[in-house]
């Protein structure tokens, strides 16, 4: 089939791209490798100016990279320059509280046949490396400290204006703006969503005793408490959930009180804590996009959905969209069609609007079921927790659905490329 996009948008204009991407997060740059492994011209368009955040030093924001996502990382060429800096996650424990005798649940890696259940990994690895990959691959322009401030969609394309003035043109523009995605905006994509009236408090802890691999989630009345291992044994991230006026009031403490807080939340599992990273708060919200799709544009990520941090599966449900989205429009692209297609798109959407809502709903429930004081509700989860204890193939479920190994998955998430 003749494509029209490669001719230009209309009246035979030269096209910059077959694809603007407009954000240089996390899921922008996996994208523009991932497209480019597959022969795709990709412009990413960052609003940040790169610098700013490879040259920053360690802060204790990381990631709980699912194994589909770890084998994504390294079939788009990234895994190999931060694997050293990894921390696999060799077992997970939740409880009620620290409280003796509370529900708890254990996984060990053991019980499935891949290996760790995922890596931790610190954000600026990550991105140390998006950014070299994005430098060193042919057929990626990076745009960095630009903004996209419109997108005009036309029969054979789409044109893209920066702040700056220039106009960018392509057959596709995909939205990896964030939550906040001005892409959807301009589309009149509406979202859904929900204030949880609660605040993440993240940083990193110092221990004394060694971690051994073990991520820990902690369910308080207030909300979570994920202490989530670093390389080299005595690091930890946390993401410490608390409503939004008590974490506000933690978060104006001197570091000491703060500690002082923290300890008995934390446990004594892992010896005396300290801090070891900057203190950050995000407030967080459900944030759901109607569609996915809309003519010659795509969302992906937090663009599409923005979810509660409980399980650590923002950046990991981002990672699906982008091996669904880069697979359909790579094939597209080989059969000589236009990627930028209702066809193509709506293969899109079908593949990932539903697993990533019914996601993130189901975190919004495990939030709302364990964020409780209620004892009808907690009676009801200790149960649940008791039963999935039990049944080493329930367990087995869990740690393969935490993992990303379960549902339809593209070819990256197994490690091939497309
Ligand atoms: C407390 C907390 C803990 C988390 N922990 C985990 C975890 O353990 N594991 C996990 O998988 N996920 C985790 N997440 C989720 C994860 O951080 C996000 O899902 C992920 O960072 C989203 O990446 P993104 O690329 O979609 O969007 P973003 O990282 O928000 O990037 C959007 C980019 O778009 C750019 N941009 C926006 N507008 C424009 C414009 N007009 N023009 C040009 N550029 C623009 C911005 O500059 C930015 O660089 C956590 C989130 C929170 C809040």
């Amino acid at each position: 089939m003749d494509n029209p996009a490669r001719q230009g948008m209309s009246g035979g204009m030269t096209q910059d791209a077959d694809i603007v991407i407009v954000g240089g997060g996390l899921n922008g740059p996996a994208l523009a490798l991932a497209l480019a492994q597959g022969g795709l011209r990709v412009v990413v368009v960052d609003a940040r100016p790169a610098p700013a955040r490879a040259e920053a030093g360690f802060d204790g924001r990381a990631y709980a990279l699912a194994i589909a996502s770890v084998r994504l990382l390294g079939a788009i060429g990234v895994w190999g320059a931060v694997a050293d800096k990894a921390q696999p996650i060799l077992q997970i424990r939740t409880a009620d509280s620290q409280r003796a005798g509370s529900p708890f649940l254990h996984f060990d890696h053991a019980e499935i046949e891949e290996g760790p259940m995922g890596q931790m990994l610190e954000d600026r690895h990550l991105y140390a490396a998006f950014l070299d990959a994005l430098r060193a691959a042919p057929g990626i322009t990076l745009l960095s400290g630009e903004t996209v401030v419109a997108q005009e969609v036309g029969p054979a394309g789409v044109a893209v204006t920066l702040a700056s003035g220039r106009i960018l043109r392509a057959g596709l523009v995909v939205g990896c703006d964030g939550r906040g995605s001005g892409v959807a905006t301009r589309a009149g994509i509406r979202r859904v969503g929900w204030g949880y009236g609660q605040t993440a408090l993240v940083t990193a802890i110092r221990h004394d005793r060694n971690h051994q691999g073990v991520a820990q989630q902690v369910f308080l009345p207030s909300g979570p408490l994920a202490i989530l291992p670093l390389k080299g044994g005595h690091l930890s991230s946390i993401v410490w959930t608390e409503a939004t006026a008590t974490a506000e009031a933690i978060q104006a403490l001197p570091d000491d009180a703060y500690l002082d807080v923290l300890r008995p939340r934390f446990g004594g599992s892992l010896g005396d804590i300290a801090l070891a990273g900057t203190r950050f708060t995000y407030p967080l919200s459900l944030s759901l996009a109607e569609r996915f799709t809309a003519p010659r544009l795509a969302l992906v990520g937090d663009a599409a959905h923005g979810v509660h941090p409980i399980a650590g599966q923002g950046l990991n449900l981002g990672l699906r969209d982008v091996a669904a989205l880069a697979e359909v429009l790579i094939l597209a692209h080989r059969r000589g069609d236009d990627i930028g297609s209702t066809v193509a798109l709506e293969e899109y959407q079908r593949w990932r609007r539903f697993d990533a809502t019914a996601l993130a709903l189901g975190m919004d429930t495990v939030n709302r079921v364990f964020s409780t004081g209620n004892p009808i509700l907690r009676m009801g989860r200790d149960l649940g927790m008791r039963a999935v204890g039990a049944f080493p193939g329930l367990r087995r479920g869990f740690i393969r659905q935490a993992a990303g190994l379960s549902g339809e998955l593209p070819k990256l998430l197994t490690g091939r490329p497309v």
